[in-house]
C-alpha cells in the first residue's frame, strides 16, 4: 500500500436537484476524493478553509484516517459553490462560484509530504496544482482534475501543468472543451495522442454512461451500476477519481490491466456517493457494500464470446 496525496477545495456547497435542496453542505474536490480513497489507502489532505468551516467536517476526514497537516485555516471565508441539475443530472449547471481564502492559497507541505508516490491534483486553480507538482519530489504516477470554470479561465496555466502529468480524469463536456472537438473519440486522441497535451492516459467520465480509459492506441469502456434512484450527482467525478486512485495506490501498480481495475473501482465509489447529498451516503457506506458491487460489475462486464 502505497501514500496518496491529494489537493484540492474543501467547499461548502449549495445543490439543487429535482429531488431537493442542501445549503451551506460539505463538498469540494478534495473532500470527496479523500473520503473515497480512504478505503483503499493512506490519504494526505492539502487544502485551505475559512475560519467558517465546521470543525467537524475535519473531524469526518480525520476519522478517516486522512493526514490534515496539509490543511490550513485562513482568516476569510471558505471555498462556496452553487450549482443546479435538472431532471438530466449528467450536467451541473455552476449558479455561483466564490474563492474566498482560496484566492491567495499558497499550499503548506509538511515535510513527511514531500515524498509521496501518487500525487492527485484534484480540481483547483491549475497554479497550484502545478506549485504543488513542483515542490514534491516526482512521485511515481501524477493525476489531474479540472473543470469548465479552469478551462476558460486559465487555460495557458493548466496546459502547462498538464504537460507534466501522466492520467487526465475529465469528464465528457470537459474533454470536449478541451480538445475543441465535439468527437469523443478524436477529442481522446488530441490529449492523449503523439503531439497531444501531455498526460499518457485519459479517463472520461460519462455520468450514467459509464467511463472511458483511453491511450494513444487503446479504449477502455466501463458501464455505470445501474442505480434506479440517482439523488445529486455532486462529487460523482471527485469519487471516481478517489475510487480509482485509491485502488491503484493500494496495489502500487500501473499498467493497463491495474489501470482497468482501478476504473471500475471509481465507478463503484461514484455510484455509492449519487445516492445522497453531499457524503451522506459515503458517511454509512462499508467495504462489504463496496465489495458487492464490485462483483456486480465484474459480472455486468462479461462478454462471454
Ligand atoms: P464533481 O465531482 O465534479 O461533481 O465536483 C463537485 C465538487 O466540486 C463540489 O463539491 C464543489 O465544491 C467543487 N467545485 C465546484 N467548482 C469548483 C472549482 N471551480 N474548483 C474546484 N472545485 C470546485
Amino acid at each position: 500500500m502505497a501514500e496518496l496525496l491529494v489537493v484540492g477545495t474543501l467547499a461548502l456547497d449549495d445543490v439543487r436537484t429535482p429531488f431537493g435542496e442542501v445549503t451551506g453542505a460539505l463538498g469540494g474536490s478534495a473532500t470527496y476524493f479523500a473520503y473515497a480513497a480512504s478505503f483503499f489507502t493512506k490519504v494526505r489532505l492539502v487544502a485551505v478553509v475559512g475560519r467558517d468551516f465546521p470543525k467537524e467536517h475535519l473531524d469526518l476526514l480525520e476519522g478517516r484516517g486522512v493526514d490534515l497537516a496539509g490543511v490550513q485555516v485562513a482568516d476569510g471565508r471558505t471555498f462556496r459553490w452553487s450549482g443546479e441539475y435538472g431532471y438530466d443530472l449528467n450536467e451541473a449547471r455552476t449558479l455561483d462560484t466564490q474563492l474566498g481564502v482560496l484566492a491567495d492559497f499558497r499550499a503548506k507541505l509538511p515535510e513527511r509530504f514531500h515524498r509521496t508516490p501518487y500525487l492527485f491534483l484534484a480540481n483547483i486553480d491549475p497554479e497550484i496544482q502545478r506549485d504543488v507538482l513542483h515542490r514534491l519530489e516526482r512521485p511515481r504516477l501524477v493525476a489531474l482534475d479540472t473543470m469548465n470554470y479552469w478551462i476558460r479561465g486559465k487555460r495557458e496555466a493548466l496546459d502547462r501543468v498538464l504537460a507534466e502529468v501522466d492520467v487526465l480524469l475529465i469528464n465528457e463536456a470537459e474533454a470536449r472543451m478541451l480538445a475543441d472537438e465535439p468527437n469523443l473519440v478524436k477529442a481522446a486522441r488530441a490529449i492523449v495522442g503523439e503531439g497531444g497535451k501531455g498526460p499518457r492516459r485519459l479517463v472520461v467520465k460519462r455520468g450514467e454512461y459509464g467511463a472511458l480509459l483511453a491511450s494513444a492506441h487503446r479504449f477502455f469502456f466501463v458501464p455505470a451500476f445501474p442505480l434506479e434512484a440517482v439523488f445529486d450527482p455532486t462529487g460523482a467525478g471527485d469519487t471516481f477519481a478517489g475510487g480509482a486512485l485509491g485502488a491503484l495506490a493500494r496495489s502500487d501498480r500501473v499498467e493497463e490491466g491495474a489501470m482497468r481495475e482501478a476504473i471500475v473501482y471509481g465507478s463503484v465509489m461514484a455510484s455509492f456517493t449519487v445516492e445522497d447529498f453531499s457524503l451522506n451516503r459515503l458517511r454509512r457506506l462499508t467495504e462489504e457494500e463496496i465489495e458487492a458491487r464490485v462483483r456486480v460489475f465484474r459480472e455486468m462486464m462479461q462478454v462471454g464470446i
